[in-house]
């Protein structure tokens, strides 16, 4: 059996990253990583502006002027102004270009009128209130490294600067898979014994939220050749996620069928919930995962392996995110294996609180209600007590 961080290892080691990439238009981009780094096409700011409704002035001048000085003309946005009168101060508007021989802006707030003249603050200093051309970065400057998953803000930060469209690796095609004899689809009628099927839903939504194309499989049966049929015709995907028949039970028949067709690499990981869960690769092109069949293990399984599996695939090493946490109550349990519990987080003054959940059974989704994290039981703990400081992955 691995521990969680050989098995991420292993899987790092064994995933073979995407060849080909693409370019998109922006407005597609989000979700999607870059496959070569991007630079800005133009400086930001764009032009010297004003950071405010004010004045646009000659500090030189306007300490000659004795803070005094008329007012002539206007800067607004989207055109350029004329040149700054000699010994004038100039109406200007936010984001408006500052003119050529104005050096410093002062707020409007900050000034008087007097007769035809303005009146300036004594301690406005040279440079104020400007925004200088090319200060947060200049054309030309890198901005993002291949690999970098884009956000929506990461987008606008790309549309500033002149970026229309970017090169992304291609989307990995994901085919996602039941098993069960149990498993009927919500809506139709329940006969005995059957349940509802959820595993495939959730893992096609989260598949498609990091960004990769998922293809639906349905449910296959707990039959060897189903599965042998399924696993044979997968060969095109970049993964293939099954749930449910992972662990040794007589009909748990996914590990088997893997094995025969493909190479399975790991298949227990000293974690709970989600022990068995297999890894492998099937033929030249395509990488699955076998999580198990509890809601909760597969969710949890998902995180610890296929996020990053599928960011690598991207060519990005990105982690999931670890964050300190003080619990709220304390835990007590039997050391052994690393162990994930649902928590609900709170803010306190600061600090994150975390509060393990009520109802930590794998098969107790209602409990998924309050969860915002996984906190993370080392393997050799027996368990923390209420202040105590851990770790949690913010789902
Ligand atoms: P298995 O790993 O196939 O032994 O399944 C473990 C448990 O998870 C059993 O109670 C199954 O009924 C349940 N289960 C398996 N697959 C799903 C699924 N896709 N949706 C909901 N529950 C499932
Ligand atoms: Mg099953």
């Amino acid at each position: 059996m691995l521990t969680l961080e050989e098995a991420q290892a292993a899987l790092r080691a064994r995933i073979t990253p995407a060849a080909a990439s693409e370019t998109v238009p922006l407005r597609l981009a989000r979700g999607r990583y870059t496959s070569a780094p991007l630079t800005a096409a133009v400086d930001n700011p764009a032009f010297d502006n004003s950071a405010m409704d004010g004045y646009a002035l000659n500090h030189a001048e306007l300490v000659a002027h004795g803070f005094r000085l008329p007012l002539a003309g206007e800067s607004r946005c989207g055109a350029a102004p004329q040149a700054l009168q000699p010994g004038t101060a100039m109406r200007i508007f936010t984001g408006a270009p500052v003119p050529i021989g104005a050096d410093t802006v002062v707020m409007q707030e900050d000034v008087e009128r007097v007769g035809d003249l303005l009146r300036f603050p004594e301690a406005t200093v040279v440079g104020d209130q400007v925004r200088r051309r090319g200060e947060d970065f200049r054309a030309g400057e890198a901005l993002y490294p291949a690999g970098r998953r884009l956000e929506p803000h990461d987008i606008a930060l790309l549309a500033t600067a002149g970026v229309a469209t970017v090169p992304v690796v291609v989307r990995p095609r994901v085919l996602v898979v039941a098993t069960g004899d149990e498993l009927v689809a919500p809506g139709e009628p329940l006969a005995p014994g059957q349940i509802y099927e959820s595993n495939r839903l959730a893992t096609l939504l989260l598949v498609e939220a990091l960004g990769a194309e998922a293809v639906d499989g349905g449910v296959v049966r707990d039959d060897p050749a189903a599965l042998r049929v399924l696993l044979a015709g997968a060969m095109d995907y970049d993964f293939v996620i099954t749930s449910g028949g992972a662990s040794v039970g007589d009909h748990d028949l996914v590990k088997q069928v893997f094995g025969e067709i493909g190479k399975i690499e790991f298949w227990k990981v000293k974690i709970k919930p989600g022990k068995p869960v297999a890894f492998g690769r099937l033929g030249p092109r395509t990488h699955f995962f076998a999580l198990p069949g509890n809601p909760v293990s597969s969710l949890v399984t998902f995180k610890l392996f296929v996020e990053p599996a599928l960011a690598a695939w991207h060519g990005s090493a990105s982690r999931p995110l670890e964050v300190p946490a003080v619990a709220v109550n304390g835990f007590k349990r039997k050391a052994g294996r690393m162990e994930f519990l649902r928590v609900r987080l709170e803010n306190a003054g600061g600090e994150l609180r975390a509060e393990v959940l009520k109802g930590q059974g794998s098969h107790q989704i209602g409990t998924l209600r309050h969860t915002q994290a996984l906190l993370r039981v080392p393997a050799e703990s027996d368990g923390f007590d209420a202040g105590a400081r851990v770790t949690v992955l913010p789902l």
